[in-house]
């Protein structure tokens, strides 16, 4: 948390296998006070996942109800399942003046761009097509079938990439993680994040 400025809502996307989980995870590890949203998803979770930590998981009964119920800032289906933020992280870290950080498709972040002003959009890029396809098979999570539609699905996601205000190509982790860190470094201090504390301590007449 910070007194000095308003919080900065970071909205992150990337195509499954990017890096972007691993280079958030590493943001989180460089900034404490940076807070994570753990969205809502009707996905079966992977193993090692944990409900609450990783993902909220719930059934499509209990996702769609939340819909109709307007719950969510944004969702979406992705690659066959639905996922969602709830409108609450956001109140709250907004309350806090915290920044958070949204990890999300595509599809959310235009949401998300059409409803709140100022939100900062960070797309991960792979190095190329193959170097995607061999981390999507190292990650040992996904069946061939799923990977196969995450790669296909991945054209898509990267055709959007150019309306985002930053691009991570995450080849080396620890280039990228740099890179990313410096990213959000020069969105702290933004005039703009900043006007409430230059006009309180240095207010001129
Ligand atoms: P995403 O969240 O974008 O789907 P992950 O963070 O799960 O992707 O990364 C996919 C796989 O690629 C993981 O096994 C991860 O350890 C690996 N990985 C991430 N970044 C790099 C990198 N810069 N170089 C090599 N492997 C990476
Ligand atoms: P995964 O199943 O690999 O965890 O995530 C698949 C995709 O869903 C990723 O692109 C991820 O960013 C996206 N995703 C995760 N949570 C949300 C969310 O709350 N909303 C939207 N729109 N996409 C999400």
């Amino acid at each position: 948390m910070n007194n000095q400025r308003t919080g900065i809502l970071f909205v992150v996307s990337a195509p499954s296998g990017a890096g972007k989980t691993t280079l958030c995870r590493e943001m989180f590890d460089k900034f404490p006070d940076l807070r994570h949203s753990v969205s809502f998803t009707t996905r079966p979770k992977r193993a090692g996942e944990v409900d609450g930590i990783d993902y909220h998981f719930v059934d499509r009964s209990r996702f769609d109800v939340m819909v109709a119920a307007g719950e969510f800032i944004e969702w979406a289906e992705v690659h066959g399942n639905c996922y969602g933020t709830a409108l609450t992280f956001l109140r709250q870290a907004a309350v806090a003046g915290a920044d958070l950080l949204l990890e999300i498709d595509c599809q959310g972040a235009c949401q998300i761009r059409d409803s709140i002003e100022d939100a900062v959009f960070i797309f991960v890029l792979p190095p190329d097509f193959a170097e995607l396809e061999r981390r999507l098979r190292g990650r040992e999570t996904d069946s061939d079938e799923v990977i196969a539609q995450r790669l296909t699905n991945a054209q898509g996601e990267i055709s959007q990439a150019h309306w985002y205000d930053y691009l991570v190509i995450n080849d080396n982790l620890e280039e990228a993680s740099q890179r990313f860190a410096a990213v959000i470094g020069a969105e702290r201090c933004r005039t703009r994040h900043l006007s409430d504390f230059l006009n309180q301590q240095f207010a001129t007449t």
